[in-house]
């Protein structure tokens, strides 16, 4: 175990997944805070969610219930091809395909939101085409969408924390967070060897993704209502006429395969299969520890049947394995499918937030609030537009 520095610090992370890692970095880089430690539960970076997703960098096409969110996807995307260009993958082709029956959109509904949002929509050729039954799907259009190797983003994180200076504590766990004696506030850590450890600081950054209500002490909870949901994405070996081909079926209980960068295989999901069961999130009712009590039987063969009914000639593909992870949303963007953030301030905890991200391109509409944020920090008050580098103000390279 190695001790957190005495000194006061001038923020805790709380969560070492892409939110925390990205935004610990930002309160160095761009905020120009000096002592910032990041304390992470599992023993590596960006091992929960921002691992163990499907790895779509959203372009808008996923959320038609949703104009925000899609609005947001669409310049988000942006950002994040220009932040995170080695961690993007971009060279496959992705076709949208609509569902005849059950879709709550049909083709010609689709297409005019993509034209909405400004999203390049094109008709898929005619060899693409084949692939589908045409009794099923009504029709398929050639998208631009990519994927995100989280691999590649963990490496950035470890590279980038250590080049700021941010103190990474792993296999480390915030038990609560306590009006501070001295300082603002005190996170309570307890270490993998069981050792407990008062850190005091004056800001604290609560990213613990499906732990954000399991924080003790003074932390107050979320005031958004959360669902917690165990979700399997399958990954699979497809055919070689897929491995260059990305796949989404919409718009309700379909499914969708698509490269899997940090594995070099194909993530499979499928809105009926996907979802192995959800509840209210509550204090006290530990994500991680239901996950990992869970008996984690995989429904693939169920998704594949059903997959192939809509492409035949997927019937090739090879279960390799499959990532159990909890998957966070918020109550509200249940029927419309929306991903905004959570973005909380606690008055009875001054100097605490709490972030969700909801999806990974999200992190700049978290940026955007903590851009508006003053922090009591001595660089922060010379703080100023000045100090920000690259086209989206912050450089992650
Ligand atoms: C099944 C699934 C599919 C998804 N698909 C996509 C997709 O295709 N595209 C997309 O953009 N987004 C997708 N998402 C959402 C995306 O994964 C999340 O928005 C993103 O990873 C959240 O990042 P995070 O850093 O907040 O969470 P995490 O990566 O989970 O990081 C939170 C960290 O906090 C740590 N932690 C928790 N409690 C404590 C504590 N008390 N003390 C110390 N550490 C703690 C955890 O161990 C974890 O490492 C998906 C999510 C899931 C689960």
């Amino acid at each position: 175990m190695m001790p957190i520095p005495e000194a006061v610090q001038d923020a805790v992370v709380i969560g070492g997944g892409f939110y925390g890692t990205t935004i610990a970095a930002y309160l160095v880089k761009t905020r120009g805070m000096k002592r910032v430690t990041l304390v992470e539960r599992e023993d590596a970076l960006l091992g929960r969610a921002s691992f163990n997703n499907q790895a779509r960098i959203h372009n808008g096409y996923h959320y038609p219930r949703s104009f925000t969110t899609a609005y947001r996807s669409r310049i988000n995307l942006r950002k994040f091809v220009l932040d995170w260009p080695d961690a993007v993958k971009r060279d496959f082709t992705k076709l949208y395909a609509i569902a005849r029956h059950n879709s709550r959109v049909t083709a010609r509904q689709f297409e005019r939101f993509c034209h909405e949002i400004g999203a390049n929509i094109r008709p898929a050729p005619p060899a693409l085409r084949a692939l589908f039954e045409p009794r099923l799907i009504e029709d398929v259009f050639l998208v631009e969408e990519y994927a995100f190797d989280a691999g590649r983003l963990a490496a950035w994180a470890r590279h980038a924390l250590d080049e700021c200076g941010v103190q990474v504590r792993t296999g480390a766990r915030v038990m609560e967070v306590l009006r501070g004696d001295g300082s603002a506030l005190t996170v309570a850590v307890r270490h993998g060897d069981g050792t407990r450890e008062p850190v005091p600081c004056n800001y604290v950054f609560n990213c613990t993704y499906s732990g954000l209500n399991q924080i003790g002490g003074d932390y107050p909870g979320t005031q958004t209502d959360l669902k917690q949901e165990i979700a399997e994405i399958a990954l699979i070996d497809v055919p070689s006429r897929f491995q260059d081909l990305g796949v989404t079926v919409m718009d309700g209980p379909f499914f969708s395969t698509m490269p899997f960068p940090a594995r070099g295989l194909h993530s499979l999901s499928h809105v009926r299969y996907t979802p192995h069961l959800n509840w209210s999130d509550a204090a006290g009712v530990d994500p991680y520890e239901r996950l990992s009590a869970y008996a984690r039987e995989s429904r693939v063969e169920r998704m594949l049947r059903d997959v192939v009914r809509y492409m035949p000639s997927l019937a090739g593909a090879r279960h390799v394995e499959s990532l159990f992870e909890v998957k966070t949303v918020l109550v509200k963007n249940e029927l419309d499918d929306g991903r905004p953030i959570l973005f909380e301030k606690h008055p009875q905890l001054p100097g605490c937030f709490s972030v969700l991200g909801g999806k990974i391109d999200n992190i700049y509409d978290v940026l955007e609030k903590l851009d508006a944020q003053p922090f009591d920090n001595e660089a922060a008050q010379h703080y100023s537009d000045s100090h920000r580098v690259g086209e989206t103000g912050v450089v992650y390279g």
